[in-house]
């Protein structure tokens, strides 16, 4: 299978006609565009072409047999690279899409967002969302709908009426069960992804905690344990939680976390039993949950993607609420009692973070 990038100019991209003679692509509200003139017909022509599915060469090809001049192509192609316009997919990245006119539509809107090469990535990865919460279950749906192939949710739970949400379950869910009240949300975004549980041999790329208290869930040791990624997203009180994500081994994990607490409030073993134990308080919100699901999309799919995009939320959270939901990053370094093996540089920074002032009790 050949690599080669194919050239493509996504369909977001407003085409308009400032006058007859002239096509400008791009250059709406303040960005970078390319303005052709003259421009007949046969650059219309040209600009849909660049649609992903051929090879530069191919395209140039094709240009050239219909006769259009080789110097207004190579301009047009240069004038779109240099204003940032065009993006590169794979031919592996083309054949990661499903099938059919419906998914490549859905695929079209997002693909150009992924840099190359990584939307096949991100189609075959698995997720796992522990708790189809008002967060958990517009979460998957993000994800689904982002390209992740496999998402699959895990909740025992009945739905009740405090938890319809948008893009999430529905008020006519109350009394199913929660698992198939979010699959059909999942599905209401994403028709033909893959919701079926992996199996047990399989270990997903990445967990997304969806509970309020993950740290004292004994999953969560689980999946220390067994090296899986997973990343706290969530809703305490009226804050929404992103973070941290644990790369086992890595980055801190959320005993870390916990102790950091313990130091932070004595009193903290105590209140993390009853909080343990107690019944789920409701989820905030629908601001603050769909908040809270969006800004854990960004930070798994830079995960699930790999490459440059290292997430914001290694050794640390990003906190949000009303009224302003602008996010507040909280760093949670390797604590030096925990043991679990994240490398321990972030402790001094820790530290730096404390005598300014940004180290707040939750
Ligand atoms: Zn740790």
């Amino acid at each position: 299978m050949t690599e080669t990038p194919h050239p493509l100019l996504p369909a977001t991209t407003p085409v308009t006609r400032p006058d007859e003679h002239t096509v400008q692509v791009g250059g709406a509200d303040g960005r970078d565009g390319v303005r052709v003139w003259p421009a007949g017909p046969e650059v219309a022509r040209l600009l849909t072409g660049i649609d992903g599915r051929r090879t530069e060469r191919a395209l140039r090809g094709d240009w050239s047999a219909a006769g259009l001049d080789d110097d207004v192509v190579e301009d047009l192609l240069a004038g779109l690279r240099g204003a940032g316009l065009l993006r590169e997919v794979t031919a592996g990245d083309l054949l990661a899409t499903d099938p059919g006119p419906a998914a490549a539509a859905r695929a079209g809107l997002e693909l150009p967002t992924v840099a190359a090469g990584r939307w096949r990535t991100r189609r075959q990865s698995s997720v796992v969302v522990e708790g189809a919460t008002r967060v958990g279950t517009p979460l998957a749906g993000l994800l689904a709908a982002s390209g992740v192939g496999r998402v699959s949710v895990r909740d025992r739970g009945l739905t009740t009426a405090g938890e319809p949400v948008v893009g999430g379950v529905a008020a006519h869910d109350e009394g199913r069960p929660r698992v198939l009240a979010a699959a059909d949300a999942i599905r209401r975004a994403s028709p033909l992804t893959d919701l079926r549980p992996l199996p047990a041999t399989q270990r997903p790329d990445l967990v997304l905690l969806c509970r309020p208290w993950a740290a004292v869930d004994p999953l969560t040791a689980a999946l220390q344990r067994d090296g899986v990624p997973h990343l706290v997203a969530t809703v305490r009180g009226d804050t929404g939680v992103v973070g941290p994500l644990v790369l086992p081994g890595v980055t801190s994990c959320l005993r870390c976390a916990d102790g950091w607490r313990r130091e932070d409030d004595p009193s903290w073993p105590a209140t993390a039993a009853q909080l343990a134990t107690a019944r789920p308080a409701p989820a905030g919100s629908t601001l603050t949950c769909l908040a809270t699901a969006v800004t854990a999309a960004v930070q798994a799919l830079a995960h699930l993607d790999g490459g440059d995009c290292a997430p914001g939320v290694l050794d640390a959270a990003l906190e949000l609420g009303p009224p302003t939901f602008q996010p507040r990053l909280r760093r949670w370094p390797p604590h030096p009692g925990c043991g679990c093996g994240a490398r321990q540089e972030g402790v001094a920074e820790r530290e730096v973070a404390a005598e300014r002032g940004q180290w707040g009790g939750e």
